[in-house]
């Protein structure tokens, strides 16, 4: 007999909730602990998964094996190559090891939902219990509604629910204990388990060697590393982070997102830190206060899962703001190229999609410009930019990039009306005023020294630098542009 968890993103053994209560129930009955992970290539491209983000979690996986293996505990990694076959091969395995109980963690999107249910079928049909915890978000998806037990889209009094509702239940940050070692996990008993390897990415995701060297330097892996970089961003930035947080240049966030993607960290413990970390202790939306802003921002990842469960058929392709299905957008595959190449001409936009093609990550602020810029300059279907920035994302997450591109492109969770257009030159004007960020990332524009000619360098004066050296003249008018996106967003909502 035995317990089985099945890991998927939650890849860590500290304050991991399912893997707790799989180990506390194979320690009550002293039989064997067995984790597993299946890899689904098919899930990898039906979900858009980046090759960094996929190298990622099989660095992870390394990690995570090793951890488990201190502790006795086997983990078992294989690759299922049709997505259908996992609720099945996973009985195959349970049979196997004459499972009794399956745990893992929820994830909340509509396929992952559809398969676990599938699988509490075939586990009832087997006398198998499986249990799918909520470990996720930091408050459960479906606890915070409004007084008349509705749910809610706007993040502002969601959070102020989110931060009461965890001072009142201040034990819903408690950590989850490591699993202990299991004398009923002797090693002997299933031996080729703790041999296995960890298989390569699927063919599809394969990084070039260079890349793979590339980014095992960027984005070190494993949950150590995740809560040294934690630690060490409290320590050191969390303090100011109200201020630094929208500067590309200045490192003021801290880049966890990577880690939490992955489940390397929980979100629970990176409350519970920031918290302990934090002036009063509390948890408040005071926006002027560093970690509580922070603790602000990661309230998002939950808000947005929350949307997601309340309104799943985000996850098919819809807007949330189901008015704004009729809006006609630009089919420019040669607009788009430029956007995808950093070519566009207007160099805060070009410095974000470069940094995400050299590094798998951008910077929030930038994120909502190269948004904003696809969907109202360009009137390309913000979809298009979802899956775009899916396909390279290291901390890729179905939630938060659809929250993100709805804010953007004004038909998600967001109460204000879609005339809310960023000016890409303001807007790096105000947030990368020196133009570090720019020129860190465009490089043909790195020797103009001036505060306005960075930003701008055919309206100011940088044309022959620019052109010599081989940087694009801006692809629309953002004025024009502009006027073109308000007339088309309402046309769009007159049509629905
Ligand atoms: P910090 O500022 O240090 O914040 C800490 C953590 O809080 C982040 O790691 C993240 O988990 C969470 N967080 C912060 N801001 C947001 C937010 N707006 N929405 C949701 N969670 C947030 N985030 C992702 O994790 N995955 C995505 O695929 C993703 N796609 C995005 C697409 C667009 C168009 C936009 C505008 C935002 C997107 N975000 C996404 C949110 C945000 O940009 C990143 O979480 C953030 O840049 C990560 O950097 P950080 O860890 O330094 O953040």
């Amino acid at each position: 007999e035995s317990v089985v968890h099945w890991f998927k993103c939650d890849i860590r053994i500290t304050d991991n909730k399912g893997l707790y209560l799989a180990s506390a129930e194979a320690e009550k009955h002293r039989i064997p602990l067995i984790c597993m992970y299946l890899i689904s290539p098919q899930d990898f491209e039906a979900h858009l998964t980046a090759p960094v983000r996929v190298d990622f979690i099989l660095r992870n996986l390394r990690v995570l094996k090793h951890d488990l293996a201190q502790l006795k505990i086997p983990l078992h990694v294989e690759v299922v190559d049709k997505r259908r076959s996992i609720p099945s091969r996973l009985m195959e395995l349970c049979n196997i090891w004459g499972a009794k109980h399956v745990f893992c963690n929820i994830e909340y999107e509509v396929d992952e939902l559809r398969r676990e249910t599938a699988l509490v079928r075939a586990c009832s049909g087997q006398g198998i219990s499986f249990s799918a915890i909520a470990d996720r978000c930091v408050v459960e998806p479906g606890r915070l509604t409004n007084s008349s037990g509705a749910p809610l889209r706007v993040y502002s009094p969601w959070h102020r629910r989110w931060c009461a509702y965890l001072n009142q239940h201040p034990s819903e940050l408690d950590p989850f204990p490591v699993p202990k070692m299991n004398p009923a996990n002797t090693g002997d008993t299933y031996p080729d388990l703790f041999r296995c390897e960890i298989p390569q990415a699927p063919r599809s995701k394969w990084l070039s060697e260079q890349d793979r060297a590339k980014f095992s330097v960027m984005w070190p892996a494993g949950e150590h590393e995740a809560r040294d970089r934690l630690s060490r961003f409290l320590q050191e930035r969390a303090d100011e982070y109200q201020n630094a947080r929208n500067i590309p240049s200045a490192n003021g966030t801290s880049v966890l997102s990577p880690h939490l993607a992955a489940g390397t960290l929980a979100a629970r413990t990176v409350v519970r830190e920031a918290r302990e970390a934090s002036p009063n202790q509390k948890l408040t939306d005071d926006r002027k206060q560093g970690h509580s802003r922070w603790i602000g921002e990661l309230a998002f990842r939950d808000f947005y899962t929350s949307i997601l469960c309340y309104w799943p058929y985000i996850c098919m392709n819809k807007p949330l703001k189901l008015e704004y299905s009729n809006i006609e957008w630009e089919d420019n595959m040669d607009h788009f190229k430029k956007w995808t190449d950093g070519r566009t001409g207007f160099p805060i936009v070009d410095a974000a999609m470069r940094q995400l093609a050299h590094t798998g990550y951008m910077h929030n602020r930038c994120r909502m410009m190269a948004a904003s810029f696809l969907a109202k300059d360009l009137l390309i279907d913000w979809r298009m930019g979802e899956k775009w920035f899916m396909e390279h994302l290291i901390d890729g997450d179905f939630a938060s990039n659809n929250g993100g591109w709805g804010f953007s492109a004004s038909c998600g969770a967001d109460p204000q009306p879609y005339f809310r257009i960023f000016n890409p030159l303001l807007q790096s004007d105000k947030f990368d005023a020196q133009g570090d960020y720019i020129r860190k990332w465009v490089p043909e524009l790195a020797d103009i020294q001036d505060r306005k000619g960075i930003h701008d360098p055919y309206g100011q004066g940088y044309a022959r630098v620019a052109e010599t050296n081989g940087y694009p003249k801006p692809m629309v008018d953002h004025q024009q542009s502009r006027e073109r996106a308000l007339l088309r967003y309402k046309a769009g909502l007159g049509r629905s």
